[in-house]
């Protein structure tokens, strides 16, 4: 890639600015991770996406990189508001399942998840369960200038940093749900940075501390993580829209507080808008959500919901429905088709790369990673003409390394994935396919309709307008 500067909107100044990293020989990354009560759903999935856009961008300028996305074992509750159970402990309770077990379970299954994603895996992973000790010692550092105890725990002042919530802007807390039931808080802001197991109550995972028995804060893992392995100044921290009202400020608070000065820890802040569905957020809680697995399970690769996430700028609301990743992944075939033309054209592998491309793809990408803008400038590379076949392909690597699609190792038949409810095998379909072409060139449409009926009984859904010829998709909506 060249050397155009780099443009991001930090949600800290409400502006847009040109990125400088503080130390260009090791850009420094922190990804508020998944909390793993349960599987992730395809909204917070859309939240690593937009991460892997962002990581690859910035190691494709040639910096180093350190990115870290942790996990949360233990500490965020039900609730945004500073009241609630604990979700890793609700979730124990609920399936009277070992809390240690459930946590393992779903964070190997988030791994899995970025896999198939084709996310790269970030340099570190930490557990907020490993990590206790130094929250601890943390929150003694912070305690005496900065927090209070009640009784069910040590609660931070948010008077006694400047400018809190200055990341969330005015925000109206009634609207937002922050005056709860806590007594004795001091300002609707204040919040938990270790909660103490109520007396008569156990906990499956608690520790001892000088404010009691009990777990830490959510905020206070992520200050505290995100320290350790970046240091206290790093470049972007980055998360879900939500994290920008509460979550985000109050790491901030926290930075202050232990710094004793205004800094806020990473210089950038930026978040991704949400997946929503037509009921609204998607949300983990609900119960009812829609995991990775049951898009692949009804056939789709999971590359084509990468896509679907490209199609859209990171800080605009996406709406997930069937038809769209559908459309998704035929444009994906498409592409996956005219690339291995090229390649049937061309396998010698030495093509050079077209500059102007790539340049556009830059521009793109340097403008707060408009992704929606790169994709029309592949279709443009795989169709110009005036390009040969290795030079295309040799350029559509830029585009993998940023995009992430795996368009120079996705074959037309990793992308006919059988869906999961499907009665028949691939070769049957194909067999089947077969003698419909045949009947359609008799003109004999009752036969071919009825194979097409046939087909969609068995969980196959007939393209016959697919210019390119692709005989059959999967099924989409049934919901
Ligand atoms: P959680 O597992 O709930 O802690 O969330 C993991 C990440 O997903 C966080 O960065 C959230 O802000 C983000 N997130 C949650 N819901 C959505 C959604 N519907 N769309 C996009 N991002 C989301
Ligand atoms: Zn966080």
């Amino acid at each position: 890639m060249t050397g155009m500067p780099l443009t991001f909107y930090n949600s800290l100044t409400r502006e847009f600015e040109v990125f400088a990293p503080r130390d260009p020989g090791n850009v420094r990354v922190y990804s508020c991770g998944p909390t793993v009560y349960h599987y992730a759903h395809v909204g917070n999935l859309r939240a690593y996406v937009f991460t892997d856009t962002l990581t690859r961008t910035i190691t494709s300028r040639g910096w180093p990189l350190t990115h870290v996305i942790n996990i949360t074992d233990v500490g965020h509750l039900t609730s945004d508001a500073d009241a609630g159970d604990d979700k890793m402990e609700a979730a124990a309770r609920r399936s009277g399942r070992d809390i240690w077990a459930i946590a393992k379970h779903y964070t190997d299954a988030f791994k899995q998840n970025l896999i198939d994603l084709n996310i790269r895996m970030p340099t570190h992973m930490p557990k907020a369960t490993d990590h206790v000790a130094e929250m601890i010692a943390w929150g003694e550092k912070i305690a005496p200038r900065h927090c209070y105890l009640l009784d069910d725990g040590l609660y931070f002042d948010t008077t006694t940093v400047p400018d809190y919530g200055r990341l969330a802007g005015a925000v109206d807390d009634a609207a937002h749900g922050r005056i709860e039931t806590v007594a004795g808080k001091r300002h609707p802001q204040d919040f938990a940075i270790w909660r103490t197991t109520p007396p008569g109550e156990t906990r499956q995972m608690e520790w001892d501390s000088p404010w009691g028995r009990g777990a830490p804060g959510w905020h206070l893992e992520c200050s505290v993580m995100a320290t350790k392995y970046l240091g206290p100044a790093f470049d972007i921290h980055t998360g879900g829209i939500d994290h920008r009202e509460i979550h985000h400020p109050n790491e901030i608070a926290q930075n202050q507080a232990h710094c004793e000065c205004a800094d806020t820890g990473a210089s950038l802040w930026m978040h991704n808008n949400f997946l929503v569905d037509r009921t609204g957020k998607m949300s983990k809680s609900s119960g009812d959500f829609l995991a990775l697995a049951r898009l692949i399970e009804r056939g789709f690769h999971p590359l084509s919901y990468r896509l679907m996430c490209l199609q859209a700028h990171y800080r605009s609301e996406l709406e997930f429905s069937w038809e769209n990743l559908a459309a998704a992944q035929v444009r994906l075939k498409r592409w996956v088709h005219a690339i291995e033309g090229l390649r049937a054209r061309d396998g010698s592998g030495d093509g050079s790369i077209a500059g102007a491309y790539v340049e556009q793809l830059d521009a793109a990408l340097s403008d707060d990673l408009a992704t929606p803008r790169a994709l029309p400038v592949l279709d443009g590379l795989l169709a110009d003409k005036k390009l040969s076949p290795a030079d295309r392909l040799a350029t559509l690597a830029a585009f993998d390394a940023v995009l992430g699609l795996n368009l120079g190792v996705l074959t037309r038949k990793a992308l006919r994935t059988r869906p999961g409810d499907a009665t028949i095998e691939e070769a049957a379909i194909e067999a089947r396919l077969a003698d419909r072409r045949e009947a359609r060139a008799a003109r004999d449409f009752p036969r071919s309709d009825a194979i097409r009926d046939e087909l969609a009984h068995a969980g196959v859904e007939l393209m016959d307008g697919d210019p390119l010829g692709w005989d059959w998709k999967l099924p989409t909506a049934r919901d």
